[in-house]
């Protein structure tokens, strides 16, 4: 199954995905996350892309293009994938579907992750992470069992430079004005599922699962 999870930051659609991949043992792709690791590596990509994620302002689209693309054609997105977070921009969405063209792929569907954004603030404020494998943590909704302490290896949680309160905003408004117009053109082909992402995780994960098999509701 090929998908798209889409929604605002912090709908929960990471989270999701992981729970997806587990379940299905399909890659979760997540540009945010392959982006943190050129961070980290210092590479010539992590260079130009750090200060602007801290920013909370979207990479420049040839550089997520690029990423999504090589991640696309490695031999274990065959049986399916799971894309977060990509695209993000009308100019991503049509750079997607060249790839899957050129790769004779195609998307079965879009989760479209709907959520009231007072609630997502709270998400994102209290999350954190493990800098070390990527884990992540709510204080309040997904505690670890020490804390502050990372459940897999036991590595102090830190929060994202851009869950800070003014990159929060900042990502907010990159969302309506540059992600969201993309949604129009899922709806109209037919991709769309939506689903609820308020509540539990478990309750959203069945939501997303019934999604998945029947298509859920075209919002
Ligand atoms: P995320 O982990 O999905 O919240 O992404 C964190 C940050 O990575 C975003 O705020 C952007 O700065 C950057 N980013 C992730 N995906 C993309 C994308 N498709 N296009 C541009 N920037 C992206």
């Amino acid at each position: 199954m090929n998908l798209v999870f889409f929604g605002p930051p912090g709908s929960g659609k990471g989270t999701q995905a992981k729970l997806l991949k587990n379940k299905f043992n399909i890659p979760h792709i997540s540009l945010g996350d392959m982006l943190r690791d050129e961070v980290r590596a210092e590479s010539e990509i992590g260079k130009r892309a750090g200060e602007i994620m801290n920013a909370g302002k979207l990479v420049p689209d040839e550089l997520t293009i690029e990423l999504t693309r090589e991640r696309l054609k490695k031999p274990d997105c065959q049986q399916g994938f799971i894309l977060d977070g990509f695209p993000r921009s009308l100019l991503q969405a049509e750079a997607l579907e060249q790839i899957l063209n050129d790769l004779q792929m195609k998307l079965d569907k879009v989760v479209y992750f709907q959520v009231d954004e007072d609630e997502v603030v709270g998400r994102l404020s209290g999350r954190r992470s493990c800098k070390k494998c990527g884990a992540v943590y709510h204080i309040k909704f997904n505690q670890p069992r020490v804390a502050g302490r990372c459940d897999n290896d036991g590595e102090m949680l830190c929060q994202r430079p851009d869950d800070a309160e003014a990159a929060i905003r900042t990502r907010f408004e990159v969302y309506a004005r540059q992600t969201l117009p993309v949604l129009e053109g899922y709806r109209q082909a037919n991709l769309l599922a939506t689903v609820a992402a308020q509540g539990e995780i478990d309750d959203v994960f069945a939501r997303v699962l019934a999604a998945i098999n029947d298509g859920g509701h075209q919002a």
